[in-house]
């Protein structure tokens, strides 16, 4: 009997559901461990306050001296929580979060010692980071990293660390981290989207991105994970026979959560409430043990720190109920994936959502503006898009014939698609009174403020307008936020500003007047990228060719989809909008590149190691027992054995034709690896994807069979229906 696989059943079997009390109120806790405006009120001067909210407000630089009195008042606050040490938290490029752990504590001579946090340490920190990726910035430049303190989102108390975020850069300046960009590609929308805006509202100063992710995740039990090797050094299922209930009756989706799930929930938006996360909606996913949870949405900097530290905290969390989280993006075949939908919005510090259509012609005209830009922008970098969420695990997702596809397209609905359509129409140049009172009343005018059809119900779509917002839906649920806002955020900040140009250009050379001129630059934007939308099955070969013809880009790989990151456009992009240099993006595509050869490395050597040493020694055990049968039954019944034993020696054939299909597929697997890894960057990345990554269905095969044929006691890996279905 294969011993590892049933013990982890039996504990699991005997798990009780883990106590959770609640501790009072939610918006009681919310925030609890968050130096907030309210606890900065409580421990700053006034100086100090105003000048964090300044620099949050407007991106002032904080004098030094004032540092020392923030770091006073927030070490005061931190040790009055229970915290002993403090930290850099920072996002390295590693994809997770990373931080570094000094204690308050300080010596003073005489055998004493207090509790010291001065403005220098609470800024700059020189991080021992040599091993974090770098993409070769470091070494040309100079070796030193050091990380800074990002006052735009709020230090926290976790556990008793005081975790103050901040951005990594090198020495030199160049972002080494997931942060630094993202602050970058924000400022420069907010300065495109203001200065449009004010067209339409001088009083408008700012304009804050919006992020509301919604986390997919699977939830499995520890002692199960523990048993599969591919799990637990992968993350996902590298094979497993699928089991005869899947996900077909459609009854996981938004059930009743089981005990201990709602426990690990419980426990966990607890959590999220003293760290200021605020979580709002919980359900069941579609497929058995997969779950969501969604927060309300925040300025997208806090968001994206937010998702980080969330996916910190549930992993944490899950290890006190005794499950295992699965972020990967198809941790099993067979059934739907995980994604982490990333709502995005534009809002005015007057309260405006720019992306909400309103009562007033003009406000309505407004959110045409900025609603026909967001499609122009994505229209004209689709492929850089897909390249912001390229990665090894989300391939079984993009491109996989699961939605949504590898091909970006934008979904606006019927009733927004009719307005675009009239506003094709539209007269160039100077209009008559006649046009623009027709337009204001009936068309722009008539834009309901509650689209009905907003919500695109197929899901198909990998960029939805959703009634207020764009929902960027192809991003992978383990994926760091910062990647696809930075691009976004980048691309809407340079349409902006071209818009911008091109609007004045009319008003001050056609002398139209400013309501004629955004007209007449919006009617060209809706012509010239009527391509990028598309309101059908986004699922499947007829959009696959409908979009080859439109001349959309379909890479379903991750080498393939990451080239456009560096291609001449992108990185004219990056360098206008003042977001990364050429330098920082070539460094970025190297490590992702990388990334995704070790990904695929790892996945081609367990798989390997699994096949032969779990496998085929379990096929092989079970083959000699029918060989044993055999033999007897010969012994006893002469030369009439055969008939008896013919549904045995059938087996046996079987069994060892799929021995040999591992054993020669695991080889010819190995001799690619062999030879992928005497390249480098982009050719050795293809070569993992072209070359070695075939093999992984092919052995997988003659692996899912053998599980069919082989006695369920001999069989050592939890099976699919286990991980799947025990709770
Ligand atoms: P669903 O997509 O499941 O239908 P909702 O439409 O209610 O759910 O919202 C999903 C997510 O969108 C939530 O995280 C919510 O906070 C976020 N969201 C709502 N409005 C905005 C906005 N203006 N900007 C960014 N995110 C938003
Ligand atoms: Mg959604």
């Amino acid at each position: 009997m294969s011993t590892l696989r049933f013990n982890a059943l039996k504990e699991t079997l005997n798990r009780k559901p883990v106590k959770v009390e609640e501790k009072g109120r939610r918006s009681e806790a919310f925030g609890k461990n968050v130096f907030n405006e309210h606890a900065m009120l409580q421990h700053l001067t006034k100086d100090a306050y105003q000048s964090v909210m300044n620099a949050i407000e407007y991106g002032t630089k904080i004098d030094r001296k004032i540092a020392d009195h923030i770091s006073t008042g927030m070490k005061e606050w931190a040790i009055s929580k229970g915290a002993t040490h403090y930290t850099h938290w920072f996002q390295p490029l590693t994809g997770a979060t990373a931080e570094k752990h000094d204690a308050f504590f300080e010596t003073i001579g005489n055998g004493r010692a207090m509790e010291k946090f001065g403005g220098g340490q609470l800024v700059q920190q020189e991080p021992d980071a040599s091993s974090f990726p770098n993409g070769g910035i470091r070494n040309t430049f100079e070796a030193r990293g050091y990380t800074a303190w990002d006052p735009t989102s709020p230090a926290f108390i976790y556990g008793t660390t005081l975790c103050i975020p901040t951005i990594f850069v090198a020495y030199t300046g160049e972002a080494l981290d997931n942060k630094a960009p993202l602050l970058r590609a924000l400022q420069a929308v907010d300065t495109a989207a203001t200065a449009v805006c004010k067209y339409f509202d001088k009083n408008v100063s700012k304009v804050n991105a919006s992020l509301g992710w919604e986390q997919e995740y699977f939830l499995i039990d520890s002692a199960l994970a523990s048993a599969r090797p591919d799990i637990t050094l992968t993350g996902r299922t590298l094979l497993g026979h699928s089991p005869a209930k899947g996900q077909q009756l459609d009854d996981h989706y938004f059930g009743s959560i089981p005990t201990r799930v709602m426990n690990y929930m419980r426990d966990l938006e607890q959590e999220c409430m003293l760290l200021g996360i605020p979580v709002k909606t919980r359900h069941n996913e579609v497929a058995p043990n997969q779950f969501e949870l969604a927060p309300i949405f925040e300025e997208a900097n806090l968001a994206v720190d937010h998702n980080s530290l969330l996916m910190d905290v549930m992993e944490k969390v899950a290890q006190r109920h005794q499950f295992k989280v699965l972020f990967h993006e198809k941790p099993f075949s067979g059934i739907n994936g995980s994604g982490k939908h990333n709502n995005w919005s534009l809002a005015t510090n007057t309260g405006v959502n720019l992306l909400s259509p309103g009562k007033t012609p003009m406000k309505n005209l407004q959110f045409l503006t900025f609603f026909v830009n967001t499609i122009k922008a994505v229209h004209n970098n689709e492929e850089l898009i897909r390249a912001a969420i390229a990665s090894a695990s989300n391939d079984h997702r993009l491109g996989a014939n699961e939605a949504p596809p590898a091909i970006i397209s934008v979904f606006i609905g019927s009733q927004l698609s009719a307005v675009l359509d009239e506003l094709e129409n539209v007269t160039k140049g100077k209009l008559s009174p006649q046009e623009k009172t027709d337009l204001k009343l009936n068309i722009v005018g008539k834009i309901p403020e509650i689209l009905l059809d907003n919500t695109d119900r197929n899901r198909t779509s990998p960029f939805a307008f959703t009634g207020n917002k764009f929902e960027l839906r192809a991003v992978g649920s383990w994926a760091n936020c910062a990647g696809p806002m930075t691009v976004l955020n980048t691309i809407i900040a340079k349409q902006l500003k071209d818009f911008k140009v091109e609007v004045d250009a009319l008003v001050a050379e056609k002398g139209l007047k400013k309501d004629e001129a955004v007209f007449n630059i919006l009617r060209e934007y809706i012509k010239d990228s009527k391509k990028i939308r598309f309101e059908g099955n986004g699922y499947g070969e007829a959009w696959e060719k409908e979009a080859a013809k439109r001349g959309l880009s379909n890479n379903k790989t991750t080498p393939e989809a990451l080239k456009a990151q560096v291609s001449e456009k992108a990185v004219a992009v990056y360098e206008e909008m003042n977001v990364m240099s050429k330098i920082e993006v070539e460094a970025r595509h190297e490590i992702e590149l990388e990334e995704y050869i070790l990904r695929i490395q790892i996945e081609s050597r367990v798989l390997g190691d699994i096949a032969r040493n779990h496998v085929i020694p379990t096929g092989i055990g079970y083959q000699n027992t029918l060989i044993e049968n055999v033999s007897g039954l010969k012994e006893i019944f002469g030369k009439d054995f055969k008939k008896l034993a013919a549904e045995q020696i059938d087996l046996i054939e079987k069994i060892s034709g799929h021995i040999a299909g591992i054993n020669s597929k695991v080889n010819a697997m190995t001799d690619e690896r062999k030879k992928a890894n005497k390249l480098a960057g982009q050719k050795a990345a293809e070569a993992y994807c072209n070359k070695v990554k075939p093999y992984f269905e092919e052995i997988r095969y003659h692996c899912d069979k053998l599980e069919l044929l082989v006695d369920d006691n001999l069989w050592p890996l939890v099976k699919y229906r286990e991980l799947l279905f025990t709770r």
